[in-house]
């Protein structure tokens, strides 16, 4: 085993590149096994800032500011994947950064991406580079993605059928993909942790909807026939094999009316659609995160009850901050709330896990909250 490879036992300091909730999740499990934690970010008063041991303040494409960060920390991790790949080909030269910059290189451009996928002979919908050419090969209709840092449904036009070429200009001169519309059944993800010596753990399949390009909810376990589901993890496994990633990972893919599965897209951190982890399942997605990028035997993936996930939007607050009563009095609800001090229209604030062991009642529940919680009753 050689000194970079040697587990990081709790009281090691460990760094995290982005400060948002999934950075401020992350922190929290890794200060309750016994770790420090400094985060870098814009905002010292962001998410991952307010429950860590110490923040840089900093963009996450300034060099400078990531290596004061480095000097400080055993380990490097993120909470985002738009960490400019050359910041942390830098940060390796000073300490240990996982998942390593060359699966960033793959994953934060959406062409690379693909490529990737195709070279591994995985499924996907068709896809051309958003060119004129790519345009007319994968028809209409279709939709555009920039390359880099689009999440959310940000970054991307719709065409339609009968929809004119100038609705591109919407996304300006950036580079772009251009792909073709999945008619979907239903969206699930894998969520995944791969250890520092290859081991691997996976989490019940979510089941997801989404909102305006945002998610929606989560339902785990996603009802699915066994064959199916054992498809779904040989490719997230796959993916994670290949990449040589080092760290918790999610594979975002369409179901269609036959049973077969494209992927959507990898994400290579924690996952919105693993949030349901933190309390229904032994080991959390954040624990197990620290524990791979520590190497630390992993955790128990294991869920003690099913489980639905509501995200809370900022739309919700656009008469002050909702009164959580709803929320708090149903025993089966667990509110998590980010710290966001701006809440704007589609910014994920908070969300809500219900433990039950009947998941359509949950979603059910879901909505009811969020109904509850937009009339203000
Ligand atoms: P993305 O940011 O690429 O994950 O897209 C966000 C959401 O938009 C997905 O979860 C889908 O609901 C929808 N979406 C993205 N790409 C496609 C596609 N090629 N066909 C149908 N729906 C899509």
């Amino acid at each position: 085993m050689t000194p970079v490879d040697r587990p990081l036992w709790p009281g090691a300091t460990i760094g995290v590149l982005g400060g948002g909730q999934l950075g401020r999740m992350m922190a929290v499990a890794a200060r309750r096994m016994g770790y420090r934690v400094v985060v870098l970010d814009p905002s010292a008063r962001c998410p991952t800032a307010q429950v860590c041991d110490g923040v840089v303040v900093g963009a996450l494409d300034d060099v400078e500011a990531a290596r004061r960060l480095a000097a400080q920390v055993d380990v490097i991790t993120l909470d985002t994947e738009h960490v400019p790949a050359d910041v942390l080909d830098a940060l390796e030269a000073i300490t240990p950064v996982r998942p390593a910059a060359s699966v960033l290189r793959t994953i934060q451009d959406r062409l690379v991406q693909k490529q990737f996928l195709d070279k591994l002979g995985l499924p996907q919908t068709a896809w051309a580079p958003a060119d004129a050419a790519g345009l007319a090969k994968v028809g209409r209709p279709a939709i555009v993605k920039v390359r880099r840092a689009g999440y959310d449904g940000k970054g991307q036009v719709r065409l339609e059928a009968d929809h004119a070429d100038a609705q591109l200009a919407r996304l300006g001169s950036e580079p772009a993909v251009v792909e073709a519309v999945v008619p979907f059944v239903r969206e699930i993800s894998v969520i995944l942790a791969r250890g520092m010596r290859g081991e691997i753990r996976i989490y019940p399949i979510a089941e997801n909807t989404h909102r305006r390009h945002i998610l929606h909810t989560t339902r785990a376990p996603a009802p699915m026939p066994p064959a199916e589901r054992a498809r779904a993890e040989e490719i997230a496994v796959t993916v994670a094999e290949a990449l040589g990633h080092v760290g918790v990972m999610a594979v975002e893919m369409f179901e269609l009316a036959d049973g077969r599965l494209l992927v959507n897209e990898i994400a290579p951190r924690t996952h919105n659609s693993g949030h349901y982890t933190y309390g229904a399942c032994v080991t959390s997605q954040f624990e197990q995160h620290i524990r791979a990028v520590c190497g630390l035997p992993l955790g128990d993936p294991r869920a003690l009850s099913p489980a639905v996930m509501v995200n809370l939007i900022g739309d919700l607050w656009a008469g002050g901050p909702p009164s959580w009563r709803p929320v708090l009095e149903r025993p089966e609800a667990r509110l998590h709330l980010y710290g966001k001090d701006a809440p704007a229209p589609g910014r994920k604030m908070g969300h809500v896990v219900l433990l039950d062991a009947d998941t359509d009642r949950a979603l059910a529940t879901a909505e009811h909250l969020i109904e509850r919680l937009t009339s203000r009753t």
